[in-house]
């Protein structure tokens, strides 16, 4: 019976032994990667290629405003060689995730280096337009973290996804710089198609409204006015004096569209189109991809749909 046991033991030890040289031997083939959302997962592909294992934590559709890292989370980031993230205080769950995890890889903070717009800075610009447009969308202060929606900035996303990548995983460096170049091609291309897609709308059909302020960026490139009854975050409701100053705004100025988004609370929209019978324009995806089964699966496909839909909606 002791004998038995200790066989048994024994067999279970040598069983640990062979499956933890196995797991090495993967590791060692792969780099294990963890993106805190769906859009960086989506960049990080196309810089890794075959050469990495991602997992990605907020997936498609999901919002990464708010967010309860489950323990499969704890477990990948614990693993993780190499943790991309936005930063600009997007992710305000990751610093206990990372400290519960025990982390101990390479972090990259994908927004380094971009040209930071702050929070209500666009609408500023724009001072001259209102005095009630204070009360619309300032109920936070700081960066914008919605970054991504400038191709300009995914750019610098893309490059510092790469040199992430090549110090952890210096042998294949030059395959992470050949991709990440063959990407950015990709997106000057697109930006350029989108930029004269959007040379069509005139400029005083420029003004739309989303629920939540998603679009700084995209708006200071493509010369757009965005409205937003929920603010720069989804994690603070929309006030009623919120959507009762956009409706006396629509109703006042002449705004061309609503759209609705795939990670918001769309019911503050739908009541804002009840009350003013604008045109809702669309869907627009956010913060998060698509799935596969939808236009927005992947990075380029996302804002190709987000701008044309905009600019379709906006056609005269
Ligand atoms: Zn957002």
């Amino acid at each position: 019976m002791a004998l038995t046991l200790f066989k048994k033991a024994h067999l279970l030890a040598s069983m640990a032994l062979i499956l933890g040289v196995n797991s090495n031997v993967v590791a060692s083939e792969k780099v294990d990667v963890v993106a805190s959302f769906s859009i960086l997962g989506d960049l990080i592909s196309e810089v890794g290629g075959d050469h990495i294992k991602l997992t990605t934590l907020v997936k498609a559709n999901g919002d990464a405003h708010v967010y309860n890292p489950t323990p499969q989370d704890a477990q990948a980031v614990k693993h993780a060689q190499l943790l991309v993230v936005n930063g600009l205080s997007f992710e305000g769950w990751m610093p206990r995730l990372l400290e519960s995890a025990q982390f101990k890889g390479k972090k990259v903070t994908a927004s380094n280096g971009i040209n930071v717009l702050r929070i209500g800075e666009h609408e500023e610009e724009h001072e001259e337009n209102t005095d009630e447009k204070e009360e619309v969308g300032h109920h936070h202060e700081g960066p914008d973290p919605h970054a991504w929606n400038s191709i300009a900035n995914v750019k610098i996303y893309v490059n510092n996804i790469q040199s992430g990548l090549s110090q952890v995983d210096p042998d294949n460096s030059q395959e992470y710089k050949q991709n990440a170049d063959i990407y950015i091609v990709k997106l000057n291309t697109l930006e350029n198609k989108l930029r004269k897609k959007m040379e069509m709308v005139p400029l005083t059909q420029r003004k739309v409204i989303t629920p939540h302020d998603a679009f700084g960026y995209l708006a200071h490139d493509f010369d757009l006015e965005f409205m937003a009854p929920q603010g720069i975050s989804t994690e603070s409701e929309a006030s009623a004096s919120d959507v009762a100053a956009i409706i006396k705004q629509i109703r006042r100025d002449n705004i061309n569209a609503v759209f609705i988004e795939n990670i918001a609370d769309n019911r503050m929209v739908e009541q804002i189109v009840r009350e003013t019978n604008t045109k809702v324009g669309g869907k627009l995806y956010s913060d998060a991809l698509s799935g596969s089964n939808e236009p927005a699966s992947t990075y380029l496909k996302m804002i190709e749909h987000n701008v044309t839909t905009i600019a379709n909606a906006l056609t005269p």
